[in-house]
């Protein structure tokens, strides 16, 4: 029945939803009984910025659109996320605002937890989740472990920047323009032991298993695009050729048709034979600064990239000719660590480099001879990385460094190794190396006096399991998290939403994923694969223009919110563009969601409130009969195309689907009353059924309203609403 309200005050039934919401907990996960489909919603976790931006609204518009899609369809749902609460954007802010960080974070989350509420997404809160809180990186340091363990992390030598007058090592994102960004005193290059995450191991697995996930039609093309790029394919043909010392040396190349063409040898900095292959002191210290990267600032291309000639050559067994061995990064670029033939004739950066190298063409043209047959061969670009940081605000790296036994690992039950929470950073020196009570302690192996590893773990190593613990119960994450019975029910997640800017993390995840199934936990999951299913989406800018507080075109969504509410801008969004489109934002997307719901409040309210005026008239009902039909069919159609739609998670055409219908309903009556005057009591009855089922398809966009309009046409509230999908035998509307 009508409310009395003839308008519709955004505000108020928010807020009345919202309250209905959190009284009767609507978003509580529940574990489905055996044979009811689980289904774990992942979105993006949110850095602890302090505000979410419109592409946070776009994320979780389409994950929870989807989200309430899957609960009306009758699945279990998991939607849930934690914050990516560690990093450095944190520690700058803590330090600009001198505060801990920790508490910098837990303000900016809690602002951020009540903007996602007003927005009315339907997390599970009780899940979620800080990466700084102990309970959570003690998880991270056991990871860091388990992976050491395995084999999978190593440590070696790379430079950093540097600043003397800080005495601190800084971030890319803190130098600026060669400068430190604190107190501008030029940085230069120190070279430091860090830990790098090694991925090798997966990369041929991850390569075959995205012809799997492209085939179950459940990845969109961004995120697939994404994941060929991060691998970096390259399909050739590898051949061997003979050592400087006879050692056989396999040679790369991706130009099979060329090979007899070949005049030197590039190979990476960290090819896994380089030290055996050259002898040359000078040019083994060369070799050891290309390794620590400290060329990454200059240009990549071929003509800057720097370049060794080690001086030694490999013999191509069919024709006698010598080939120069020659370093340089830029093989990494290409084709990872690994020697590939260098073939200036069919290649344009070999060809640029040849010009680069003197000895290159020097020798005796080679005697004709013919490559033996050549071995099809794959190369991968992806490379370990470092996952280290001489930050503050991040995991303690659980290792100590003893002067007899090295670096030895904090044994799994000595952990969390702490970090101290009431410390300031102040942006000089390293906090933690300076807090004794943090640094000295004794070696787990032989006790002596020893010190802890004073760097932290980069947020990125926190992000490899950020998806895992949503899916256990709070109460029992610190004692089970990695082997928790539910893992079995919600993993691999059934769809991760997220920014295209998002495909190196779930490059990542996989790859752990798929050690962490070999190593023993995940082996329930067969494929390794964290996400069955993967949507990205664009970002979200203005004016054409990326945005920026410098630009002065921020889109700010509480203002929006505030304005309009949070239905319409939730619709606005959806409605703009695509998932596979940047959406440029404009008011034309919130004008068109904001008439849009009003007509459709005011209307439906009024066709509502007069259903039981409406005469009963049998011949006028048997004159009209051929119209509900069609007005049913209508319904059908709209149903199964917005149905279709939400599976795709193509919410736009969704959000179009829905307003065609109602316009449809519109038309309806305006046939009838043009055929009899006014509409009897038969259609007025297919008019509201038509009507509720639209509001019902409405229900995942503007969850409010929807349900608003709901109790409206007479549905009690509670946990009944937005009651179940339309599905096609529920579809046919009284005739
Ligand atoms: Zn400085
Ligand atoms: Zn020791």
């Amino acid at each position: 029945m009508s409310n009395g309200r003839p308008n519709y005050e955004a505000a108020q039934v928010e807020s009345e939803r919202q309250d209905a919401w959190e009284r009767r907990d609507a978003f509580a996960t529940e574990l489905p009984p055996e044979g009811r489909r689980a289904i774990y919603i992942k979105p993006s976790s949110p850095f602890t910025s302090g505000n979410l931006h419109m592409g946070h609204v776009r994320d979780y518009s389409i994950g929870d659109a989807y989200a309430r899609f899957r609960r009306a369809r009758g699945d279990a749902v998991l939607f849930g996320f934690g914050f990516d609460a560690f990093g450095l954007p944190a520690e700058m802010a803590a330090i600009e605002r001198k505060v801990p960080p920790a508490e910098w974070v837990e303000r900016c989350g809690e602002r951020m937890l009540g903007q996602m509420k007003r927005l009315g997404f339907s997390f599970d809160y009780e899940r979620a989740f800080y990466s700084s809180d102990e309970s959570q990186y003690r998880w991270s340091q056991w990871l860091f472990l388990t992976l050491l363990e395995a084999g999978l992390i190593h440590r070696a030598d790379t430079t950093v920047d540097w600043c003397d007058h800080c005495r601190t090592t800084l971030a890319a994102l803190q130098v600026e323009d060669g400068a430190c960004w604190r107190c501008h005193n030029e940085v230069r290059l120190i070279r430091r032991p860090t830990w790098f995450l090694g991925i090798a191991p997966y990369l041929e697995e991850n390569d075959r298993r995205l012809a799997e996930l492209e085939a179950s039609g459940d990845w969109d093309e961004i995120s697939l695009s994404t994941q060929r790029y991060i691998l970096g394919r390259s399909d050739g043909v590898e051949v061997e050729l003979e050592g400087p010392g006879g050692a056989p040396l396999l040679a790369f190349s991706p130009h099979a048709e060329a090979l007899a063409e070949a005049s030197f040898v590039l190979l990476s900095p960290r090819h896994p034979e380089l030290e055996a292959l050259v002898a040359d002191p000078g040019v083994r210290e060369q070799l050891e600064e290309l390794r620590s990267g400290g060329w990454e600032r200059s240009a990549r291309d071929a003509k800057s990239v720097p370049l060794v000639d080690t001086g030694a050559d490999a013999t191509a067994p069919w024709s006698g000719a010598a080939l120069p061995l020659l370093v340089s990064p830029l093989a990494d670029a290409r084709y990872g660590p690994t020697a590939a033939l260098g073939i200036p004739a069919a290649d344009e950066a070999d060809a640029t480099l040849a010009g680069r190298a003197p000895r290159v063409g020097e020798g005796a043209p080679p005697a004709a001879g013919s490559p033996p047959a050549a071995r099809p061969a794959v190369r991968y670009r992806a490379t370990d990385f470092s996952i280290s940081r001489q930050r503050f605000w991040g995991t303690p790296i659980p290792i100590v460094h003893c002067e007899a036994c090295g670096p030895v690992p904090v044994p799994e039950e000595q952990l969390p190794v702490v970090l101290p929470r009431d410390v300031e950073p102040t942006g000089e020196g390293n906090p933690l190396a300076e807090l004794p009570s943090f640094v000295e302690t004794s070696c787990p192996r032989c006790g002596e006096p020893a010190r802890r590893e004073t760097d932290t773990l980069d947020c990125h190593f926190d992000a490899l399991w950020l998806w895992v613990p949503s899916a256990v119960p709070p109460s029992e994450r610190a004692e089970q998290m990695f082997t928790h019975p539910d893992l079995r029910r919600w993993l691999p997640s059934e769809r991760l939403v997220a920014g295209a800017d998002s495909g190196g993390f779930v490059f990542d995840q996989r790859v752990v994923t798929k050690a962490l199934r070999d190593i023993g936990p995940f082996a329930f999951m067969e494929a390794g694969e964290p996400f069955s299913g993967c949507l990205f989406h664009e970002m979200v800018i203005a004016d054409g223009r990326k945005m920026s507080k410098h630009l002065g075109n921020v889109v700010d969504p509480d203002e929006l919110v505030e304005r309009y509410g949070a239905d319409t801008v939730r619709l606005a969004v959806l409605y703009a563009a695509g998932p596979a489109k940047t959406l440029n934002w404009n008011d034309g997307a919130l004008r068109f969601a904001s008439r849009f719901l009003h007509n459709l409040w005011v209307y439906a309210q009024e066709r509502f409130a007069r259903l039981e005026q409406a005469p009963e008239d049998p011949e006028a009902a048997a004159d009209t009969e051929f119209m509900r039909e069609r007005l049913g069919k209508w319904c059908d159609n709209g149903v199964a195309r917005i149905t279709d739609d939400l599976e795709q998670l193509q919410m736009h055409t969704a959000v179009r689907n829905v307003t065609r219908l109602f316009e449809r309903i519109q038309d309806f009556e305006k046939r009838v009353v043009k055929r009899r005057g006014a509409l009897s009591r038969a259609d007025a009855e297919a008019q509201v059924a038509a009507l509720v089922l639209l509001v019902r398809t409405l229900a995942p966009f503007a969850p409010h309203a929807a349900e608003a309009l709901l109790l409206a046409a007479g549905e009690e509230d509670g946990e009944g609403l937005p009651g179940a999908w339309p599905e096609q035998e529920t579809l046919t509307v009284p005739v």
